[in-house]
């Protein structure tokens, strides 16, 4: 979803140079070392935001999830995530809830048996809910269909027998390469139901990049489509799955979605259309259970800091987690409510919120094949007001773009049915928050600023909808059944009011279970940083305000060093959006001779308002004034976009290096390569 709001697809060939990626994550290793002393002294701009929201009181009255949660969990932390458990379908019940004595590799449910499909459908129709609307599909040109969770069931179990017809069976890899189309969720569901582990690689990815995935997972089976609509044209993607599978010789067959009808090449002994083998299968077949640590999926993360990694999930931790977060977090209520993530599939919130979570608690919901601004920027807004959505989750990235767009948009349409609003992706800066809550919110929803990364697998630090009072640009606290702290670089968690690295002190039941094929690269990536404690390093830096609550400052990676102090690159963010003129903006620490790094800022105005002489100036005064003169940016630079990879997170390694006036790094994993040189043509260059 924050994928959603790429500008251009036209850059799809060029991701993926792993070598060069893994030079670069090794340079960003070595830029922190030095950068990196105590952050236990940033800046406290954050933490003076005094606004507070409580919950609606009709929403609190009748929450999923109330205030004991946290003291049920707190008293005894298993028995709580067995409860949780409890809320699947278990072929067979476990024997013990964690083993834990070959730390870091967990298990969850040892012994126990599940079926992940059997969870996300059958279980629904079982109990009698078969007409419900699973899914309503969105296509960009405006054709929709809806799909009951009965259609789905008959979808899951045909796909299941076509993937056995093929030689598919348990622990095989199946590369699924789609667009935001019901068929994507009917193949992840129909591997999991037969045990087959998918790799979900994002559409937009290159085929080089889709062919580094298949060769990592060593994937059998490749399925994709002939292509998508975006942008009011349609995306050739069937090209290039052809030249990734040519390359691949572990794929043996490509089996290919109708979604576009355009003319495509075609391998006859490799090639199967889905309508042909899938749409000629039996409507029943038997899911067994499978146990609690059988693989359920692999899936690569972003690369925002560098070389991909295969994070590996299980089935029964996995899915108690992702369905339960989505239970509290969301407050879903499955007879009533209608769900939208804008994610995509591809990314691991379309995994958990698109896919396993709001299926197994029997949501509908709505996928959206498009872009936002297709054919007009108001179109999030007509589909809420279309499906009456009450439940949306979307990224700060999203949200700072509509903001640029203005408020008169969303303003047209009627977005009364929203009750509940939720953000992933990035830190979200307090007045993005705010202005969510004011212009899509109506003022009344709930907003939850939900922080968690692929390797977490679900939501771990986020408001309770029904029981927090929520301070915007804050995630507040971990959930019940989870476990964080901040800690300084030596491992001691700092007191309230103190800032540093964002750990996980207890194992959760989604977490990853390690990177595939490569365990050592798991233990040092995770565990080595704080190896004496125990704690998983996140990567992350955080601040604990003086209630305790959590405010995430972005990546370790990019926590700037200006005289002496350790200064967020979020809060200087922070500081600048909330200036009125100014939608969203990226800063970064430039290597400078005196003060050690200089400040340098990037910002995208908001809609009406145009570059002038006094700007910077105006801008480093409002820093100056929200932060102090310490945190004041050298030089502020006015761009139409920034750099961002493709899901949506802002690569200030890029913007460094332009900063710093040096060639460009490794861009394989932007959504948008052009946008370098828009940025780079407003700088002024030395000889
Ligand atoms: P890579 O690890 O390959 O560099 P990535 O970290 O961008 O990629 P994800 O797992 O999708 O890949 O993103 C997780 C990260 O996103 C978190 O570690 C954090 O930096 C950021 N993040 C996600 N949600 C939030 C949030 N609510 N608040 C602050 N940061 C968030
Ligand atoms: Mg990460």
């Amino acid at each position: 979803g924050t994928e959603n709001t790429d500008t251009d697809d036209t850059d799809a060939h060029n991701i993926d140079a792993d070598a060069d990626a893994n030079a670069n994550a090794n340079a960003n290793a070595n830029a922190n070392a030095e950068t990196e002393t105590d952050n236990t002294e940033t800046l406290s701009n954050l933490l003076r935001e005094n606004r507070r929201f409580p919950p609606p009181p009709e929403l609190a009255d009748q929450a999923n999830v109330t205030e004991s949660a946290y003291a049920t969990a707190d008293a005894d932390r298993e028995a709580f995530w067995a409860a949780q458990a409890a809320r699947l379908h278990w072929d067979q019940p476990w024997t013990q809830i964690l083993d834990w004595s070959d730390k870091p590799f967990a298990r969850w449910f040892v012994g126990g048996t599940l079926n992940a499909a059997h969870n996300c459908v059958d279980r629904h129709v079982e109990a009698g809910n078969g007409d419900r609307v699973a899914i309503h599909f969105e296509g960009e040109p405006g054709d929709s269909r809806s799909l009951t969770y009965a259609e789905l069931k008959t979808e899951v179990c045909k796909a299941a027998n076509a993937l056995t017809s093929l030689g598919i069976a348990a622990g095989d890899r199946v590369a699924i390469y789609m667009p935001m189309i019901p068929e994507t969720a009917v193949a992840m569901l129909a591997c999991a139901r037969i045990g087959a582990v998918h790799s979900v690689c994002f559409a937009a990815f290159s085929p080089e990049a889709l062919r580094g995935r298949i060769e990592d997972a060593g994937a059998r089976l490749l399925i994709t489509a002939d292509g998508y609509h975006r942008r009011g044209s349609v995306v050739n993607l069937k090209a290039n799955a052809d030249e990734a599978a040519g390359a691949s010789p572990s794929i043996e067959k490509v089996l290919v979605v109708r979604r576009t009808g355009h003319e495509v090449a075609w391998d006859d002994a490799r090639d199967v259309w889905w309508h042909d083998l899938v749409d000629s299968q039996s409507g029943e077949h038997t899911a067994v259970g499978l146990d609690a640590e059988h693989p359920l999926f692999i899936l690569y993360t972003s690369g925002t800091t560098g070389k991909p990694k295969g994070i590996l999930h299980t089935t029964g931790g996995y899915l108690t987690q992702a369905s339960y977060t989505h239970h509290a977090v969301f407050d879903l209520k499955p007879e009533t409510d209608v769900y939208w993530c804008t994610a995509d599939v591809g990314w691991v919130t379309g995994h958990s919120y698109i896919v396993y979570g709001p299926l197994s608690n029997g949501a509908t919901e709505v996928m959206y094949e498009g872009t936002p601004d297709t054919p007009h920027q108001g179109r999030f807004w007509e589909i809420v007001q279309k499906y009456k959505v009450t439940l949306l989750y979307t990224a700060p990235t999203a949200i700072r773009t509509f903001m640029k767009w203005g408020s008169a948009l969303p303003a047209k349409f009627d977005l009364s049915s929203l009750r509940l609003l939720g953000s992933v992706g990035e830190p979200i800066n307090p007045e993005a928050w705010i202005w969510y809550r004011e212009n899509i919110g109506g003022g009344r929803t709930p907003v939850v600023d939900t922080w968690w990364q692929t390797e977490t697998g679900a939501i771990m630090i986020s408001p309770l909808p029904g029981v927090t009072e929520a301070k915007p640009g804050s995630a507040m606290r971990p959930l019940p059944g989870i476990s964080a702290t901040v800690v300084d670089k030596g491992g001691t968690p700092v007191p309230n009011g103190g800032g540093g690295y964002l750990v996980l002190d207890k194992p959760w039941p989604s977490m990853l279970r390690g990177i595939w094929g490569d365990p050592k690269r798991f233990v040092d990536t995770y565990w080595s940083r704080f190896a004496e404690q125990g704690y998983y390093f996140a990567g992350d830096g955080a601040k604990k305000d003086e209630d305790g609550d959590l405010w995430l400052l972005g990546r370790v990676d990019d926590i700037m060093l200006v005289s002496g102090h350790n200064i967020s690159t979020t809060e200087v963010e922070s500081a600048l959006v909330s200036h009125p003129s100014v939608a969203e903006a990226a800063v970064v620490g430039a290597k400078d001779e005196t003060t050690g790094q200089r400040i340098v800022a990037f910002v995208i105005l908001r809609g009406g308002n145009e570059e002038h002489a006094e700007l910077e100036e105006t801008l480093r005064e409002h820093v100056t004034k929200a932060i102090g003169p310490i945190a004041k940016p050298r030089q502020i630079i006015v761009v139409p976009e920034l750099p961002k990879t493709r899901s949506g997170k802002i690569m200030r390694r890029l913007l460094r290096d332009v900063a710093e006036d040096r060639a460009i790094g490794d861009t394989t994993t932007l959504a948008d390569s052009a946008v370098m040189e828009l940025i780079s043509a407003k700088l002024p260059h030395a000889e």
